[in-house]
């Protein structure tokens, strides 16, 4: 990970681990630990933060480095954070995740709950996609989100915060271009108040920079990689924006806050459809069956 090039740190005279090839600044490893801090805290003051916010923690580098920056600055804010996991069921990866975030909840002192797919909605993740040519990644997307807001709501915490970094801003607002949804790119986050508010205080850190936060307190750890994670768009987008900002530094940020900036010049806005009651689960969705349901009973039909 250290740059062959890397010198001095531009703040003081050790040497530095990190260039900011956009600010053309070097940073040394106590430098760029303050900086990725300050940032999470600068995003978190802005937040009006309930007593307890659950952080979504998968046991992978970039949740484990959230929870430890969170962690750290605790001190300067007003709450108390727990660590939320989503068990979906998938052999030979879940398990050695799932011990790692257990390892690390225990070392930082943090409650660590944990919500199986099984339990919830009587399948792993395995079982669903097992012998049917559905997607995984789809399928895993829409049940881990009602997964992590039951275990919120178990335990009443109302606002939850993602691991998510400015790369995979980037990569989301380039993926929903590709897509031609213009919904996608003018809607609002689509936030109710029948689910925890998501926060995600990494936006407007970048990726190596989280990478190597975790790289200088130890926490980086050979995982396996999911099984189900393919050469999707996102693998495709994701090497495309790396050679962009290799080669002109920034454009990862610029394309990032893109969206947000467009929105905001132009006013446009959809209002997002109104949410339906299911008239299964009685959770809200886009129809009358939510996704949810709608997955749970092709998995019934496929197996009858
Ligand atoms: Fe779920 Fe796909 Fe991520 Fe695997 S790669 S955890 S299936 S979203």
């Amino acid at each position: 990970m250290v740059d062959k090039h890397l010198k001095i740190c531009s703040l003081c005279q050790n040497p530095a681990v990190y260039l900011d090839r956009e600010r053309e600044i070097h940073l040394c490893s106590d430098h760029l630990i303050t900086s990725v801090e300050e940032q999470v805290l600068i995003y978190l003051k802005k937040i009006d933060l309930p007593p307890v916010v659950g952080i979504a923690f998968s046991g992978g580098k970039d949740s484990t480095a959230l929870l430890k920056a969170v962690c750290r600055i605790l001190d300067q804010l007003s709450c108390r954070v727990v660590a939320l996991t989503v068990d979906e069921g998938i052999e030979r990866y879940r398990q050695e995740t799932i011990r790692a975030a257990e390892e690390t909840c225990s070392i930082l002192g943090v409650p660590h709950y944990i919500i199986r797919f099984q339990d919830v909605f009587g399948h792993s993740l395995d079982q669903l996609v097992s012998g049917s040519d559905r997607n995984a990644c789809t399928i895993c997307g829409i049940l881990r989100r009602r997964a992590l807001e039951i275990l919120a709501r178990n335990h009443s915490i109302k606002v939850i915060a993602t691991g998510h970094n400015q790369d995979d801003h980037a990569q989301t607002a380039l993926m929903n271009a590709i897509s031609g949804d213009v919904r996608k790119v003018f809607s609002g986050m689509g936030e109710s108040p029948w689910y925890a508010r998501r926060i995600k205080p990494f936006a407007e850190v970048s990726e190596r920079e989280v990478t190597l936060y975790a790289l200088l307190f130890g926490l980086f750890r050979d995982l396996p990689e999911c099984p189900y994670a393919s050469s999707s768009l996102r693998g495709e987008v994701r090497a495309l924006l790396y050679r962009y900002e290799r080669n002109h530094p920034g454009s990862m940020r610029h394309a990032a806050r893109c969206e947000e900036e467009i929105r905001d010049k132009l006013g446009i806005s959809f209002e997002r459809d109104p949410y339906q009651t299911c008239v299964s689960c009685g959770w809200p969705g886009s129809g009358r069956v939510c996704q949810v349901c709608t997955i749970l009973t092709n998995e019934h039909l496929d197996r009858t």
